[in-house]
């Protein structure tokens, strides 16, 4: 799971995080929603220090990921990303892009490496993909390669930042559907959406953000069918 307390973070002098504390607990799903420039990102990318806060203290995974002495590969090991852009290597194929941080960073062998892929891509629904190369696949489908390269380094917490806004219509389903399996075969997820069917129907609780705070959170169905704070009600009134 993870921990975050007072977590602080700023630009200069834009502080993009004011003090927040968000809990996600062992096997469940939190989706993160909010307006543009609310934090977001931030927040997550915090979680697996592809930002470094100023202050606050993040458990993640059973590591301090703020302790100046974490070790930042296995805590990285630990924690899956999936973001918004699909960020396949394009000259690497489908299997490569799903081996080559278990061969390099978790040191497992070819073989194995290869075994471990072959099954989440199964997962995905894409096991019999591991020749082609990015560019001659759908976005939803390099997105669902995506995911299934950060689950084959086998990490106990997966964070997803707006996994399906950058693709076509059509797709988008496919990977929801993926998303929403892993949820229910027990992984922890941290999700960042704008889709709120999808936080209605499989997260356990739901965090709306503004202006860096957490402004209201609760029970999926609480949060998006009856919003308690004026911010919350105005925010989901404009994307509903
Ligand atoms: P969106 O829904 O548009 O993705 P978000 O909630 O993810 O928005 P963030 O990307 O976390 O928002 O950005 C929060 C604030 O931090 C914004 O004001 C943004 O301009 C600022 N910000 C983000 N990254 C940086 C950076 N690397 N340098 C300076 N400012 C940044
Ligand atoms: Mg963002």
């Amino acid at each position: 799971g993870v921990a975050i307390t007072q977590l602080r973070k700023s630009y200069g002098s834009n502080e993009v995080l004011k003090g927040i504390d968000l809990d996600v607990k062992p096997g469940e799903v939190v989706c993160l929603i909010g307006p543009s420039g609310s934090g977001k990102s931030t927040l997550l990318r915090c979680v697996n220090l592809l930002e470094k806060p100023n202050a606050g203290k993040i458990m993640v995974g059973g590591f301090e990921a703020t302790d100046p002495e974490v070790n930042l590969d296995k805590m990285r090991e630990s924690v899956g990303m999936v973001f918004q852009q699909f960020n396949l290597f394009p000259h690497l194929t489908v299997m490569q892009n799903c081996t080559v941080a278990q061969i390099k960073v978790a040191k497992r062998g070819k073989a194995e490496a290869e075994k471990i892929a072959q099954e989440n891509l199964d997962r995905v629904g894409l096991g019999d993909f591991g020749s082609r190369y990015p560019d001659q696949l759908s976005g939803g489908q390099q997105q669902r390669v995506a995911i299934a390269r950060a689950l084959s380094m086998k990490p106990t917490l997966m964070l997803f930042d707006e996994p399906t806004s950058a693709l076509d219509p059509e797709t988008v389903g496919d990977v929801l559907a993926i998303m929403k399996k892993l949820a229910a075969d027990g992984m922890t997820m941290l999700v960042v959406t704008h889709e709120m069917a999808f936080a209605k129907e499989v997260a356990d609780r739901v965090v709306f953000m503004d202006g860096g705070v957490v402004v209201e959170e609760g029970v999926a169905a609480e949060v998006i069918g009856n919003p308690q704070q004026p911010r919350t009600q105005d925010f989901l009134r404009r994307v509903l």
